[in-house]
């Protein structure tokens, strides 16, 4: 059975000991062990991206997750498309989950597979996630609903986009939005605080950040899922910010894919590009800098450590990485839709424009996919800035009918604490 360790060394712990951890106790990110092997042809067969899953993640859970098949397809119950634009250039459609990005993969299996872990366990967690976008909304969707489990998001008041605002506050079972009055770093120190708090230790209180291996390990899916349906070998592109996505792609290349180029999309946070090119040295982070395509807005990459454990001096050679700055991404959103009369968000511009420039730099033409990382409608200022026209989408608009639930609250711990102790509990 694989066994997870921190990158910071350590004991090696199971499967749903990393999952109910998240961050490990030395303050490392979780890597198995060993990676398993499963050659692509044992996958070729599977009928469906649940069943694909079940499959291609049993390896990694352990008995624990014995019956993963009907887990898998409560969770992936929408399609991840591959559309073709041109020959030999693929968009892997991310966005057909419940809100609208790739986030939807990993947080509604990971909260199907902590729900079956806490109930062995006969065990209970508050989930606080401190949000300024996209993440809240998937793991407040994900998680809902979850016997064992719930859900406490707390976003920046007036600080999110209005759709992005409305994905979080509409009604859940088990979960609780709070709009602070303060910044998206307010909400962090009191997630940060809430966690270590004295009189806040009788309630089973836990983080749901990106690091935890349990997103992790379900986004090999979709990679696989896209190779099977290419029937070839396909470079990725990945529009990169905390980097999860792309060492999502570097598990799925050793397990089945053999070696495919993933090229590494960021926009001006460049530090990882830079690292590629040997011109920033490991660590070496940059102050996040703010741009159209904001969920890749990390200036400090989270899941570089892992990366970095993993891969070390091989990431050169296997990952090729560029930085898009805001006016290219328009432009290629402009190219985009001009040629193929297809709309994209400004993140999956910034990996088609990669792309390009990969294929360009490198004369490397074989066929590629571009991940798709989210819906363009969750970003209409920005496409109606680029394009001119308002892209739409049914499930955003009933949004503006659904029953809303949230909480306004001052950004002090003594604030928090009264909602977490009377509504929680
Ligand atoms: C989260 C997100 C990204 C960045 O993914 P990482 O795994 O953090 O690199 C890119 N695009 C969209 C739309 C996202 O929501």
């Amino acid at each position: 059975m694989i066994r997870y360790r921190s990158t910071r060394g350590g004991e090696a712990v199971s499967f749903s000991e990393a999952l109910l951890r998240g961050l490990a106790g030395d303050g490392g990110l979780y890597l198995p062990t060993s990676i398993p092997k499963l050659p692509f042809a044992a996958l070729a067969g599977a009928s469906s991206l649940a069943e694909l899953g079940e499959r291609a993640l049993a390896p990694w859970l352990g008995e624990e997750f014995a019956e993963l098949g009907a887990l898998m397809r409560e969770a992936l119950t929408f399609p991840a498309p591959l559309v073709e634009l041109e020959p030999g250039l693929w968009v892997l459609e991310l966005f057909h989950g419940p809100t609208l990005s790739f986030k939807d993969f990993g947080a509604r299996t990971m909260a199907r597979l902590m729900q079956r872990a806490l109930e062995a366990r006969g065990e209970r967690r508050i989930i606080l996630v401190a949000t300024s976008g996209d993440t809240g909304s998937a793991v407040a969707d994900g998680f809902a609903g979850m016997a064992n489990i719930r859900v406490v998001l707390l976003y920046p008041k007036g600080r999110v986009s209005p759709v992005q605002e409305r994905q979080l506050i509409c009604r859940r079972p088990g979960v609780m939005a709070l709009a602070v009055e303060g910044s998206f770093d307010d909400c962090q120190r009191l997630v940060k605080a809430a966690l270590v708090d004295a009189e806040l230790s009788q309630l089973p209180l836990s983080s749901a950040n990106s690091i935890n291996i349990g997103r992790l390990l379900p986004q090999m899916l979709y990679y696989l899922w896209a190779a099977r349906q290419s029937e070839q070998r396909v470079h990725f592109s990945v529009p990169s910010g905390n980097l999860g996505n792309l060492t999502a792609g570097v598990l799925a290349s050793l397990m089945s894919l053999g070696t495919p180029r993933l090229i590494a999309a960021h926009n001006a946070n460049r530090f990882f590009p830079e690292f590629l090119a040997g011109k920033a040295a490991p660590y070496a982070f940059y102050p996040t800098v703010a741009t159209l395509s904001n969920a890749m807005d990390v200036g400090a990459p989270s899941n570089f450590e892992r990366l970095y454990a993993l891969l070390g001096d091989q990431l050169p050679a296997q990952i090729w990485g560029t930085s898009v700055d805001d006016a290219t991404t328009l432009a290629r959103m402009q190219a985009v839709y001009e040629r193929y009369g297809y709309l994209v968000c400004p993140h999956t511009a910034v990996g088609l424009e990669g792309l390009a420039r990969y294929r360009r730099d490198t004369g490397d033409a074989q066929p590629a996919v571009a991940l798709a990382c989210a819906h363009p409608a969750k970003f209409p200022e920005t496409v109606a800035r680029a394009l001119g026209v308002t892209p739409r989408e049914p499930r955003l608009e009933a949004l503006w009918q659904a029953e809303v639930s949230v909480r306004e609250i001052p950004p002090t711990l003594a604030a928090l604490k009264a909602e977490l102790l009377a509504e929680v509990v």
